[in-house]
């Protein structure tokens, strides 16, 4: 099912400009005025926005079908393309939660890989303050390996050590051993940050590697490992 799920997003690469094509994927998504697509599930009040992107890395400016490899449990491609993982693994991963009716906002922002303008444009937008008016964490399915609960991004703390802990915590009784990361660059939930500092902004590890190159390669166990973990477990309270 997520391995399925996960295929279908990667089957072409989606630079800024060809997001659309994986539109159809996102259930009863709300667009709004920048082109982002969002989805609530529950009736609230909401205090997480969970995010990825929907952009892929624009190594080549055109959308490309992709060749996967299949090697066990680390799926690649041939090695003429990107695989895409970051972030149609993000991607997997909310696409699962939202099907699991897990309560929360979801925000699928576009044009992350050319700067985060699709956040940056919701993090300054009415709508989105209005709908995010109860939430204290952002959280991005979106950094490499297997390991991290990001505190700092490009050497600046987004997200308290006490808040990192309670998100390991909670993936521990899952069986995942995830730490808190200080090492963080930058991706969407950085764009909420520098609007409200009260937020708890972090993001967490999908199981991509290699990303913004050919070599890319996606742990297929991990992502389903995950999967079944953001669905079961308690999310903390910020
Ligand atoms: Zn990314």
């Amino acid at each position: 099912m997520i391995e399925e799920l996960f295929k279908k997003l990667v089957k072409q690469t989606t630079p800024n400009g060809f997001e659309f094509l994986v539109y159809d994927c996102i259930p009863n998504a709300i667009i709004d005025d920048f082109g982002n697509r969002y989805v609530i599930v529950g009736d609230g009040p909401h205090k997480h926005l969970f995010t990825c992107h929907l952009d892929t890395y624009p190594l080549l400016n055109i959308s490309e079908q992709i060749t996967i490899i299949a090697d066990g449990d680390i799926i690649r491609t041939d090695g003429r393309t990107l695989l895409g993982a970051d972030d149609k693994a993000g991607m997997t991963v909310m696409l699962s939660m939202i099907q699991a009716g897990v309560p929360g906002i979801y925000g699928f922002f576009l044009a992350e890989e050319i700067g985060l303008l699709g956040s940056e444009f919701a993090a300054g937008d009415r709508t989105w303050e209005e709908l995010m008016k109860d939430v204290g964490a952002v959280i991005s399915f979106d950094r490499r390996g297997t390991s991290s609960v990001i505190t700092h991004q490009g050497g600046k703390r987004t997200c308290s050590i006490k808040y990192a802990d309670q998100i390991c915590n909670a993936f521990h009784m899952h069986d995942l051993n995830l730490k808190p990361d200080k090492n963080g660059s930058s991706t969407d939930s950085l764009s909420f940050f520098r609007a409200n500092k009260q937020l708890q902004c972090t993001n967490i590890s999908v199981g991509y590697g290699n990303a913004h190159s050919y070599e890319e390669f996606q742990d297929m166990a991990y992502l389903k490992k995950l999967c079944n973990a953001v669905i079961h477990m308690e999310w903390p309270l910020p």
